[in-house]
């Protein structure tokens, strides 16, 4: 990821992704994705069961709640949380290695872990992907079939304390149905702006007169 110009190789941003159940943030991720040079996803460790199509580090890791209560124990997460009764953590040393990069890493997260996050790295990016209301978020969440009647009536309640967080966020997308590409398109926009902001680059003019 080197700019090119004067300012050279710089840090990427440290992303945090969050957005209630069925908002389609997981399909955006994989755009995002598309383009390995620039972007990392991180991997959770979870102590929930896999669901069909997910393999183990790939989606997550799936870990009992032993080994999981032992990454705590010795300060493996860099944050961690329970989300329905399952706890959900980012593991530190990958992330911590593809920050030394210059690709920006992307941490889908709940709302609790991007309070964590913002609270130990200011520098954050935190951004809220929300489906286009209530009636389409459970429609998608019915048909994409992956969890019980339960979980999805669990899931659609918790989607309310999700979006209460929404101000603590700085950006917002809304993902309309079939417009994933169009999402990661402002995404893109949003990761360039920070990238540009001129509070990412004290030292601009040591910088420029370096070469
Ligand atoms: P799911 O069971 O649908 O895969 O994930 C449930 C929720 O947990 C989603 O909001 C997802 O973003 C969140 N989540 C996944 N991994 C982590 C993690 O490492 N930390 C936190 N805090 N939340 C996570």
């Amino acid at each position: 990821m080197s700019d090119g110009n004067f300012l050279g190789r710089r840090k990427g941003l440290l992303l945090v992704v969050s957005g209630p159940a069925g908002s389609g943030k997981g399909t955006v991720m994989k755009l995002l994705m598309q383009d390995p040079d620039s972007f990392a996803l991180s991997v959770s460790a979870t102590t929930r069961a896999p669901g069909k199509n997910e393999v183990d580090g790939r989606e997550y890791f799936f870990v009992s709640r032993e080994r999981f209560e032992e990454m705590i124990a010795k300060k493996e997460l860099l944050e961690y949380t329970d989300y329905l009764g399952n706890y959900y953590g980012t593991p530190r040393a990958p992330a911590e290695a593809v920050l030394g990069t210059g690709r920006h890493l992307l941490l889908e997260i709940d709302v609790d872990g991007g309070r964590q996050i913002k609270a130990a790295f200011p520098e954050a990016v935190l951004v809220m992907i929300v489906p286009p209301g209530a009636a389409e978020q459970e429609r998608r969440l019915r048909t994409r079939a992956r969890d019980s009647e339960e979980s999805i009536l669990r899931r659609l309640e918790r989607a309310k304390a999700e979006l209460t967080e929404a101000e603590h966020y700085d950006y917002v997308i809304v993902n309309e149905t079939g417009e994933a590409e169009k999402t990661a398109d402002v995404f893109r926009a949003i990761v360039a702006a920070e990238m540009a902001s001129v509070r990412r680059i004290p030292d601009l003019k040591e910088r420029y007169y370096a070469n």
